[in-house]
Order: structure tokens, then sequence, then C-alpha cells
């Protein structure tokens, strides 16, 4: 099983972060070992300063696939879900300072939130509210119609480097407001009014 996510694909988020705005996908990988489900509580690492929170659409691969038309690219999965994609902003910035790759801030172990999988044919898909909150706050919303790339150009383009299988998951991006997290903090991820994970920070 493999963990792709999607970075910057929600304009306010790449300004926020002083990214410019992709005109491809960006892709980056986290290994299954990054999976934290049954809203486990999240342990803060030691090796960082700054873990951020980013919640995002998740798509689960339904069949395998490679070099998939954008025209098929709907019938490769079949459940969304929500997660966050915690992030070690320091050590990010520390990488992207030097120009080297990236991944031991975003792929680490419990880096990747998953809650409950709903299948798709309850959503109008480009019409998906989801709202994470902290300690009852809402910190980040979003809409699925603000995505610059949709799921179906994110799988059919991820298609063209990587065989997908089923049980892949895609981390669709974040929208903007992603912020620290803190020992004792609550998140609580909703797609509408349905609370879809929860996680404690530890
Ligand atoms: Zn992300």
């Amino acid at each position: 099983m493999t963990i792709f996510c999607i970075g910057r694909n929600y304009i306010d988020h790449a300004k926020e972060l002083n990214n410019p705005v992709p005109d491809k996908p960006v892709i980056f990988c986290k290994p299954a070992t990054a999976l934290l489900k049954e809203n486990k509580a999240f342990y803060l690492p030691e090796f960082s300063k700054d873990i951020h929170h980013e919640v995002e659409i998740v798509l689960k691969i339904s069949k395998p696939g490679k070099q998939i038309p954008l025209s098929k690219a709907g019938e490769y999965y079949s459940h969304i879900g929500l997660g966050i994609d915690f992030t070690a902003r320091d050590l990010q910035q520390e990488c992207k300072n030097k120009g080297l790759p990236w991944e031991i801030s975003k792929a680490f172990d419990n880096s990747a939130v998953l809650g409950d999988l709903i299948e798709i044919k309850e959503f109008e898909l480009d019409k998906i509210n989801f709202s994470l909150l902290k300690n009852k706050k809402v910190v980040q919303s979003g809409n699925t119609g603000e995505m610059i790339f949709s799921f179906d150009q994110i799988i059919s383009y991820l298609s063209i480097y990587f065989r997908l299988n089923s049980g892949d998951l895609i981390y669709t991006g974040t929208p903007a407001g992603v912020g620290s997290v803190h020992s004792g903090d609550l998140l609580e991820g909703f797609i509408g009014e349905r609370r879809m994970f929860w996680t404690e920070i530890r």
C-alpha cells in the first residue's frame, strides 16, 4: 500500500506558505508506517518543535491502473475519507532552504491520520465541505471545489509515473489555515456535519 500526497492543491494554502501556485500536481509519498487510524493519539516526535496540521480529503484507490486517461479516472476510486498530513514545518523549511527533498518532514511514523471511509456516491465530488476543529474551534475549512487539480486529474497524473493499486491512499491537499499543534490539543475532522476522525496530541 502506498500513500500519495498532493502539495499546494489549494491556492490560499500555497500563498500562506509563500509557495508558487503549481501548474502540475506536486507529489510526495509516505510509507505505510505513517498511517494513524482508529482515532489513536498522536505523540509529538522529539525531532521537531513545530508540527503542523494539514486536514485533507483522502481518496482510496479501488482497482489497479497505470496511465489512466482523465475520462476513466473516476472508475478508480469508490471511497473517500478525511485525514491529516502532519508536517514537521521546521524540518521542511530547513530542507527547502538547502534545496533538499523534505521526506523526513512529511513521511515520519504516524504522520498520516485517517478516519472513516465513505462511499463516494453519497457526495457531489466537487462540492464537499470539510473542516478541522482544534479544541472545538474551526482552524481549517475547505471545499473540494477550490482544488487546483480535481480528484480525476490527480489520479490520471499520478498514474503516468506510478502504478496504482487497490488500497492505495491519496491525500489531496490542504486548504489554508495550517498551524502548530501542542500537547493536550484535540483535533477533530469533519466532512459536512459528520465527524470523520479525532486525535489527541500528546
Ligand atoms: Zn498536505
